[in-house]
């Protein structure tokens, strides 16, 4: 730190993104990035025409992709919610829900930027410990008189609960904004969403940067009552009213055009998930349940950071952390079938080298 930078950010820890490598080619398992490029229909919207406009500013409305997306969840435009990836809009809601009075909840072992978010807003915060096998107890949370994030798929564990637990959570919480992070929704588990319509605390947050391959793009979304979406759009104006570039908004319209290839991308994730699992246990590996595009997996034999930097030395990246509760446990993106299949013959040698 300068010491020009303000001493209220003193104790501030940022975030550690997962490793983004630029200089050798990695099988790349870390960040949960789908391995299919975005549909060829993306990659024509993406086009010189598209490009020769970027001398003027985006709609700060994104009037037509709101619309779009509307229709395609069923909700009208004033229930939806546009940012620069999601952990923008997540940034977006901590900042607008949350403060010295207004506390947040969340899972001790969950989406490692919910914790940096309430520090950098000076927001007291309770991490709420996961049960026995990483399962969230929605006891836990019913009448917490809190606001509450909860990661559905949890990440990094992969497990998700029924949105009749989640719809108790909201019930019971009547005076608190309750936000469902789904970034991993579309790999099978069940969206909490229609229940916007009868909660006006339910903040649902999606994104296009897993299933919908567009990382890169940066774009995520929100689902709630007016009420919710319009104070998002207020810290929105007095942050950066353009917050949704002109590609990206293309390559989103073209993106919601092309259903069918992410359908067959969602199976054939699916497929390699069941397959490396199955791999994995005749190894002797303890793998939790996934309905995401990652497995969370650890290793009877080579402890968790010895494993994570043998794959690394071969050149396949996987996500570890050192967090006492989980420093054993690997999480590993699915890939293609061709690239788990690298995966898991570097994992053989390297349990055979150990003997
Ligand atoms: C990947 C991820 C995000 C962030 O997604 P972006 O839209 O790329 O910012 C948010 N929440 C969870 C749980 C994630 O895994």
């Amino acid at each position: 730190m300068s010491r020009y930078m303000s001493p209220r950010f003193d104790g501030l820890e940022a975030y550690i993104p997962g490793e983004q490598p630029q200089d050798m080619q990695y099988v790349k398992l870390n960040t949960n990035e789908s391995p299919f490029p975005p549909s060829p229909a993306v990659l024509a919207a993406v086009n010189a025409a598209e490009a020769e406009q970027l001398n003027r500013y985006p709609d700060p409305e994104s009037g037509t992709l709101r619309k779009k997306l509307s229709a395609v969840y069923g909700v009208r435009s004033e229930n939806v919610f546009l940012a620069n990836g999601s952990d923008e809009l997540l940034s977006f809601a901590f900042f607008a829900f949350c403060d010295e009075n207004r506390p947040v909840a969340f899972p001790n072992i969950s989406y490692g930027f919910y914790p940096v978010y309430a520090n950098l807003y000076r927001i007291p915060y309770t991490e709420i410990p996961l049960r026995e096998g990483f399962v969230l107890d929605p006891a836990d949370y019913c009448g917490l008189g809190k606001n509450i994030v909860i990661a559905n798929p949890n990440a990094p564990t992969g497990r998700a609960i029924p949105v009749s637990a989640i719809e108790e959570i909201i019930r019971t919480n009547p005076d608190h904004v309750v936000l469902i992070d789904e970034a991993y929704i579309d790999f099978g588990a069940e969206s909490c969403l229609p229940l916007i319509q009868q909660y006006d605390n339910l903040l649902v947050c999606q994104t296009f940067s897993k299933f919908r391959s567009l990382a890169g793009g940066r774009l995520g979304f929100a689902l709630a009552s007016e009420g919710l979406i319009s104070d998002l759009e207020r810290i929105k104006y007095s942050t950066n009213s353009y917050n949704i570039n002109r590609l990206t908004a293309a390559a989103a319209m073209a993106t919601l055009d092309s259903s069918e290839y992410y359908m067959e991308n969602r199976q054939k994730i699916q497929a390699n998930r069941a397959y490396t699992t199955a791999a994995l246990d005749e190894l002797g590996f303890e793998t939790i349940p996934s309905l995401t595009n990652f497995i969370f997996t650890r290793c009877p034999k080579v402890e968790g950071e010895t494993l994570y930097q043998a794959l690394k030395a071969r050149g396949v990246l996987v996500r570890h952390w050192n967090k006492a509760e989980i420093s054993n446990w690997l999480r590993v993106t699915i890939g293609t079938r061709e690239q788990m299949d690298i995966f898991l013959d570097h994992v053989r040698e390297i349990l055979k080298e150990a003997g």
